[in-house]
């Protein structure tokens, strides 16, 4: 499994009610059951990965896109979120891998704090690769897959650029479209509240959240 040790790193978790992933630790060593032919030992290309996009209000609005690989969240930044338009790349940076129960956190980071700011569970459902080995297609820069969330669907790739620098981008296919999923569908799938709901509810900065909302 990769290594959570910058996630850690990075945080302090007496400050911060985001996820230590002490729990994927544990699950590290032996990965939950998945139903797949005996033959495909390391083929993922029958069972679908979770994947996560979270809708962050931190010093700057940006979302969260993460693709379960290796037994973590693999994660990138994209500060313009996704854009269902084939012609739209949008610039993901890719950031420190996170645990996978990360995948369920919604609510705020401190100020003071790395990110500190609201978090929106804008996203999530499953992802199935074109490649047989997600976490290498990754390491090696390139990889496409499907999506099966609430909002996104279809099929995309994500592909290095330069450095940390990647180009996320829709693949052309019946949900591509020049809809802006971003403006159009701003509520959490989670708990369908907007980003300023969500601070007030759970004692965040409401003005600086409600400026990352529609
Ligand atoms: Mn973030």
């Amino acid at each position: 499994m990769a290594s959570l040790r910058e996630y850690r790193r990075k945080r302090d978790f007496a400050k911060t009610r985001e996820p230590s992933g002490a729990s994927s630790v544990k699950a590290g060593a032996k990965p939950r059951p998945v139903r797949r032919p005996a033959a495909t030992s390391r083929g993922t290309r029958t069972r679908p990965l979770t994947f996560v996009v979270q809708k962050h209000r931190a010093s700057a609005l940006h979302y969260d896109f993460r693709l379960e690989a290796d037994g973590v969240l693999k994660s990138w930044s994209v500060p313009k979120g996704p854009s269902l338009d084939p012609k739209q790349s949008r610039l993901a940076m890719e950031v420190e891998d996170h645990p996978l129960d990360y995948g369920a956190f919604e609510g705020i980071i401190p100020e003071g704090e790395y990110g500190g700011g609201t978090v929106m569970l804008w996203d999530t459902g499953h992802y199935l690769a074109e490649q047989d080995d997600q976490a290498r297609a990754i390491a090696d820069g390139s990889i496409t897959f499907a999506l099966d969330g609430k909002k996104l669907k279809g099929v995309w790739n994500l592909r290095r650029w330069d450095g940390r620098k990647w180009l996320l981008r829709k693949k052309k296919d019946e949900y591509a479209s020049s809809l802006d999923i971003a403006a159009e569908k701003p509520r959490s799938v989670k708990s369908k509240r907007l980003l300023a709901q969500i601070a007030r509810d759970e004692g965040g900065n409401v003005k600086k959240a409600a400026t990352g909302d529609p």
